[in-house]
């Protein structure tokens, strides 16, 4: 598409179509007159709106360096707040009897600040926290000040996690243990009769209904949680000879994170309504539903079942989710249920950004063609030179097989010593420029063949990118998840080059070449060339989710660092909180060595080099002094 449009102007409009920024950004991000990117943090039918540019000049005067993870603060209100108004709107439509109770679970993003800003903005929806571990629990009854949000306890819990839960609820937390594995159930009861506490209990069951998409495993009835309905049958026995089915309060059940099928979810929410009713109809006292995570965020903006995507809006998730539970309970005649939904990504995604700057690019140049043919060449290279010079529309294909042959006979006979240095670099530089010419003529095909696709890719420049894939971006390493990027500037600019992205680890993993796309996904993404000298920002959108803590010290490079942003309705914005990223020395200690030593070592090892007169005592002192600095400084590339 920018190939085209080169003739024409090139409009903001134009960018914000190329890049999808209105079909992903949810309505919080957009493009300015100036071709900017801008957050607006109130949404699409409010005038406020920040601009990305002018956030990271803010940013760079405070000292504070790229890649940087920017954090807008009113985004997360705004999601809770979403989520809740469109429950409440499906529950008030339906006349469904019981209230919606929205958790976080905190494995999504455990970052203090974030926990802080959920409890706080979650206050007024009764916002509770969703934990899998010790630590997790410990994390959440931190922040909460709620005790009328849930508190779920998942995961493997040994005697320390059960004591820790019921001591919570001693404090007067609504905390309820879900079932993983039914041999909890015994310590748990055990512990709580020590104690002296009633605990609430839930299940969690394995449905025979399954998602589809990334995390598919995790459903289904051979998922590795939860209880078989056998298993749920024992439970409910062993409390009824105990005379304590009044402590399971709760069924769940989880589908796998981001679920782009509607189809799936309905599916899951009848069959558990099924199961739920049959242990009210057993005896046990309930009042819970909790359907777990899956709510997907629609990254690539296509509005499909795409595994980036989702196929249905915020309120027919609601809608469906209350219709089934009550039509099914209705028909029973029992009472409605809360219902409990554990939106993790849903909630956090869109409220994160990372900013980075591009560091330099490499393209694949236009090597020298001598205009006549020289005399003496070798047979194969001949051939290039012949394809090179005849190459058109009528046999691009024909030329497009003779380079890719004839280079490999050119580089057969370089073996074997019958072709020079000089003569395989003219066979190199006709070799691409032929596959130049085939590029620009294949998109004039009828059908372009399979094996020319990769062309672009194999043509496109490398952006070399100020961060670190494995760190600020796991998912698109491990599992090829598809995020937004986009340039955050010059959006009024013809995009011209198209490219790749590296990232500066030394690894060859550490590189995005799959790009979000309406039609799929993309290989290579419309960049702008660089001016030179002038700094080029991209940013990654979507990130709030699971990023932060799966990502790992990959070449001892950090976390990076993080500001959150506050904007207020008159437009007006702060930055109210700044976390600086690792430093070196942080990063060393990480992977166990101590600062201390290595600063003593390196201490004795200038004065031996004094001491041998390879330096002077004047400039050991330099020396050691920039090791000090180093080891204070960022671990991402300072300018
Ligand atoms: C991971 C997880 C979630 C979060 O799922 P999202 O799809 O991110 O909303 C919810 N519940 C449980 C039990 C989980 O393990």
């Amino acid at each position: 598409m920018a190939k085209q449009k080169a003739l024409t102007q090139w409009s903001i409009e134009d960018s914000a179509e190329l890049y999808g920024i209105r079909n992903w950004g949810a309505g919080y991000f957009d493009v300015t007159s100036d071709g900017d990117v801008a957050v607006h943090p109130f949404g699409s039918g409010s005038n406020v709106a920040v601009s990305i540019p002018e956030l990271i000049r803010g940013l760079k005067e405070r000292g504070l360096d790229l890649p940087v993870l920017l954090r807008i603060e009113n985004i997360l209100d705004s999601q809770i707040s979403t989520l809740h108004e469109s429950f409440r709107k499906a529950i008030a439509n339906l006349g469904f009897k019981g209230e919606y109770r929205g958790i976080f679970p905190i494995k999504v993003n455990q970052q203090q600040q974030v926990l802080e800003e959920i409890a706080n903005f979650g206050s007024r929806y009764h916002h509770g926290l969703e934990v899998g571990s010790k630590a997790e629990l410990i994390a959440a009854i931190s922040q909460m000040r709620d005790y009328e949000a849930c508190l779920v306890c998942n995961g493997y819990k040994d005697e320390e996690f059960i004591d820790l839960g019921l001591h919570a609820m001693r404090m007067g937390f609504n905390c309820i243990f879900v079932l993983e594995m039914p041999w909890e159930l015994s310590s748990i009861l055990s512990r709580a009769e020590q104690l002296g506490v009633d605990p609430q209990i839930g299940v969690r069951v394995k449905l025979a209904a399954k998602g589809s998409g990334h995390w598919a495993e995790s459903g289904g009835e051979r998922s590795s949680f939860g209880l078989s309905l056998s298993q749920i049958m024992d439970v409910v026995d062993t409390l009824r000879s105990m005379d304590k089915l009044h402590c399971l309060k709760l069924l769940h059940y989880h589908l796998g994170s981001q679920i782009p099928n509607i189809r799936d979810i309905r599916t899951a929410v009848q069959e558990a309504s099924r199961v739920y009713a049959e242990l009210v109809a057993e005896g046990a006292a309930m009042g819970y539903i909790d359907l777990g995570g899956g709510l997907a965020v629609d990254y690539d903006g296509s509005h499909t079942n795409y595994v980036s995507s989702r196929n249905y809006t915020l309120d027919e998730y609601c809608t469906d989710i209350v219709e089934a539970v009550m039509t099914t309970l209705d028909a029973r005649g029992m009472p409605h249920p809360h219902i409990i939904t554990e939106s993790g990504r849903a909630t956090v995604a869109y409220y994160s950004a990372l900013l980075f700057n591009i560091l330099d690019v490499s393209t694949v140049e236009d090597g020298r063609i001598p205009s006549e043919m020289p005399a003496d060449l070798p047979e194969p290279i001949k051939n290039l030179f012949e394809a090179h010079r005849s190459l058109s529309l009528r046999n691009v294909q024909e030329c497009y097989n003779d380079a890719l042959y004839y280079r490999d006979e050119t580089r057969r006979m370089f073996l074997d010593g019958r072709v020079s240095l000089r003569e395989r670099t003219l066979c190199d530089n006709l070799f691409w420029g032929i596959i130049k010419g085939v590029a620009a003529l294949k998109d004039q095909l009828k059908h372009i063949p399979k094996d020319m696709e990769e062309i672009d890719v194999a043509l496109a420049d490398i952006y070399y990118a100020n961060f670190s894939v494995f760190q600020s971006l796991p998912d698109a390493w491990a599992i090829d998840q598809l995020f937004p990027i986009m340039p955050v500037h010059r959006l009024n600019e013809l995009p011209s080059r198209q490219a790749i992205i590296s990232d500066i680890t030394c690894d060859s993993d550490g590189k995005i070449d799959q790009f979000i796309d309406p039609q799929g996904k993309k290989r290579v993404l419309d960049l702008h060339p660089m001016n030179n000298g002038d700094d080029y920002y991209l940013g990654a959108f979507l990130v709030g989710a699971y990023q932060e803590t799966l990502g790992d010290l990959h070449n001892l490079f950090g976390d990076t660092n993080v500001v959150s942003v506050r904007v207020y309705p008159d437009g007006s914005y702060e930055f109210v909180r700044e976390i600086q990223g690792d430093t070196v020395a942080e990063l060393l200690e990480y992977v166990e060595y101590e600062p201390r030593r290595i600063m003593e070592d390196l201490r004795s090892l200038a004065e031996q080099a004094v001491r041998s007169g390879r330096i002077s005592p004047a400039e050991r002192f330099s020396i050691l002094q920039a090791f000090e600095l180093g080891l204070r400084g960022y671990t991402y590339f300072e300018s």
